[in-house]
């Protein structure tokens, strides 16, 4: 039996409702399930980070269904990445912030993941950074993790 969350073997599986799909997990994801008494009343704070954005990231690729081709989305895991470059380069927050231009406290933010950057700050860390911060998005297509499997939520954890 594999955890239909995270996708690792376990014994002990459970059924939880996650966005109203049921799904057997193990007892380490039971936590991302709405839980089966008043789910629907769970506080929309008490939510984890990735679950809301791969709610996001499902009404986004759904509103994209309407239209036609490709399209460019920011990466899940933008922050990572900057932080990553950043450090590769050596750079403390300040320098980046003065080579895109930016509040310091603004770059903190993006790298928190308080906010998610504009398009022209993409743009801009993209640049200084020298990393890309835009992945391909096949409208209607499959989410696909490494490998070619099916994206979990335990390739997002791994990320955080
Ligand atoms: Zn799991």
């Amino acid at each position: 039996m594999r955890c239909e969350l995270c996708g690792k073997e376990t014994g002990a599986h459970k059924p939880v409702f996650v966005e109203g799909t049921k799904l057997n997990v193990c007892p380490a994801c039971t936590r991302f399930g709405d839980k089966f008494s008043g789910g629907s009343s769970t506080p929309a704070s008490s939510r984890s980070v990735i679950e809301e954005r791969l709610e996001k990231r499902k009404r986004r690729m759904s509103s994209r269904d309407v239209f036609s081709g490709d399209s460019e989305e920011l990466v899940l895991d933008y922050q990572a990445r900057i932080r990553d470059a950043r450090g590769r380069l050596g750079w403390d927050q300040e320098r980046l912030a003065a080579e895109t231009k930016e509040k310091k406290s603004i770059i903190a933010k993006v790298e928190a993941g308080d906010i998610t950057p504009p398009e022209s700050l993409v743009k801009k860390l993209e640049k200084a950074l020298g990393i890309s911060l835009k992945e391909k998005v096949l409208s209607g297509g499959e989410l696909k993790g490494p490998g070619g499997r099916g994206l979990t939520l335990g390739d997002f954890i791994k990320k955080e």
